[in-house]
């Protein structure tokens, strides 16, 4: 647990599910005001219902669509007119769907660029605008993956979604250090959430995404909160434009792991 985390406000984007919605109890856990954003229909699972049954002064549960200036900009204002202010901010939307580069239709790769890459950039200007004008020292932590580094055949959109996304988060990280301002990626690895629901309902698939895991295992929501948790607080004060990998060493070269090669 983190103290100095209680008490304040963050936005999740895509909060309502996966590793959002993680995120999402581990901040209202750590005592934060959190608004968990979704887009269309909000589907409320158990899981939800139980935060917004618990947390009802502490949660707030919003529509925003990442691609859209106008709806980020009321998801900011919503946080800072019910919460009084902004001090965290985290990118997390994010979709995949494969497709060979050749076959690729031109609005499949705009619609992941879109989300992944353009909701990210909409997500930060936002917190940047809410933190400059409270004068505060706000930490924005961007969704990114294993494939900001691995390359991922048939998800060419994707992977350059997050490969840009190293970048972005390294410059506005460079660009905020001044102002105390920080900004970091977290770089999931294979973590059991909707986004990989269909792939790991087959024993198959699910062994062989687990095979390219050096630890052996598929990663729970989790893990990837504890990490959106610490670099949120003061314990990760001198943090900033780095990437941590949540991957159970995935980026490894797991072919090489027994010495082969
Ligand atoms: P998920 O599908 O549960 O979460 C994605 C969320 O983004 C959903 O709630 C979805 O509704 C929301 N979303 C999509 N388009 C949106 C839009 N236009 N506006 C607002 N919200 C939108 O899957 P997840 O695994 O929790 O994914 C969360 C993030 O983690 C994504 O950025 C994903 O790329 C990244 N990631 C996941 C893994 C993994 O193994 N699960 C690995 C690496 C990176």
């Amino acid at each position: 647990m983190y103290p100095d985390l209680k008490g304040k406000t963050a936005v999740v984007t895509g909060g309502t599910t996966g590793l959002g919605l993680a995120i999402v109890g581990r901040y209202l856990e750590e005592g934060m005001n959190v608004v968990a954003d979704y887009v269309g229909e909000l589907k409320v699972t158990d899981d939800l219902k139980a935060l917004q049954d618990k947390y009802e002064n502490t949660l707030i549960v919003f529509q925003a669509d990442v691609t859209s200036e106008e709806e980020i900009d009321a998801l900011s204002k919503e946080a800072t007119d019910k919460f009084g202010g902004l001090d965290v901010w985290v990118n997390n939307a994010g979709i995949e769907k494969p497709f060979p580069t050749a076959e690729m239709p031109y609005d499949e790769w705009q619609k992941v660029i879109n989300v992944n890459l353009n909701g990210t950039f909409l997500g930060t200007r936002a917190a940047l605008r809410a933190f400059e004008k409270n004068f505060n020292k706000g930490s924005i932590i961007n969704m990114s993956s294993v494939h900001q580094q691995i390359p991922w055949p048939t998800f060419a959109h994707y992977a350059a979604s997050k490969g840009a996304s190293k970048l972005f988060t390294e410059t506005v990280a460079l660009e905020y250090a001044e102002k105390g301002i920080r900004v970091n990626n977290i770089c999931p690895g294979a973590i059991d959430t909707p986004i990989n629901a269909e792939k790991f309902a087959d024993p198959i698939q699910r062994m062989q995404t687990q095979s390219m895991v050096p630890m052996g295992e598929i990663g729970e929501p989790s893990y990837v909160s504890d990490a959106a948790a610490f670099l949120a607080s003061e314990q990760a004060h001198y943090i900033t434009g780095s990437s941590l990998f949540v991957d159970g060493g995935m980026k490894l070269y797991p072919s090489f792991q027994h010495g082969a090669g």
